[in-house]
């Protein structure tokens, strides 16, 4: 088909960015939405977002996961709006004790999207991309679905933690606070002769 022959230039950075992992055009083309063939009305892709996913994301906070996720495209005259799905669980690291923990996905975002002169996502709800681009690398929006669910915060629940590597942050932090509170004589010798002063 002709339109695989275009490759837009979205989809040229990450196959650039790609070049050095496995099949990276491969792995691009699922992601592809061929927005200007799309006929009028509603269309719905499927995606299984899995570990492999991630990784050629290079994201440095998610090692893993499997989400199910949906793009419905409703195409009107020269405007596609896009409602993205995706529900999962992901791998990530537990702040508090540093192993693996899964966090579940359940995350929705919703963009209209435009063909224009220059790519432009400094809008909300509104992505310019170039005319001269006949699809849309849809990666990069699953995966910030995805990644902005994640809380700046994530810990096991109370118990669940390692406890190996918990019992040794909590004695690195008991000693910082003992070190801290631990008044040296010398210092308060030190007080006293500056009060004299
Ligand atoms: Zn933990």
């Amino acid at each position: 088909m002709a339109r695989k022959l275009v490759i837009c230039e979205i989809c040229t950075k990450f196959a650039v960015a790609f070049s050095n992992g496995n099949s990276p055009l491969k792995t691009l083309k699922e992601y592809e939405l061929p927005l200007k063939t799309l006929p009028q009305g509603k269309h719905t892709f499927s995606y299984r977002l899995d570990s492999k996913f991630f990784s050629a994301m290079e994201s440095d906070e998610i090692k893993g996961g499997q989400v199910v996720a949906e793009i419905t495209v409703s195409v009107s005259g020269s405007v596609y709006e896009l409602t993205l799905t995706a529900k999962g669980n992901v791998t990530i690291e537990c702040d508090r004790c540093l192993d693996d923990m899964d966090h579940h996905v359940d995350a929705g975002y919703h963009t209209f999207v435009k063909f224009g002169k220059d790519f432009d996502d400094s809008a909300d709800d509104m992505l310019i991309i170039p005319e001269s681009d006949n699809c849309l690398d849809a990666s990069r929006l699953l995966y910030d679905t995805v990644a902005l669910s994640v809380p700046l915060h994530h810990v096991h629940a109370d118990g669940e933690c390692n406890p190996t590597m918990s019992d040794i942050l909590q004695r690195h932090s008991g000693s910082e606070s003992d070190e801290s509170e631990e008044t040296d004589p010398r210092w308060e010798a030190l007080k006293n002769f500056k009060n004299f002063n």
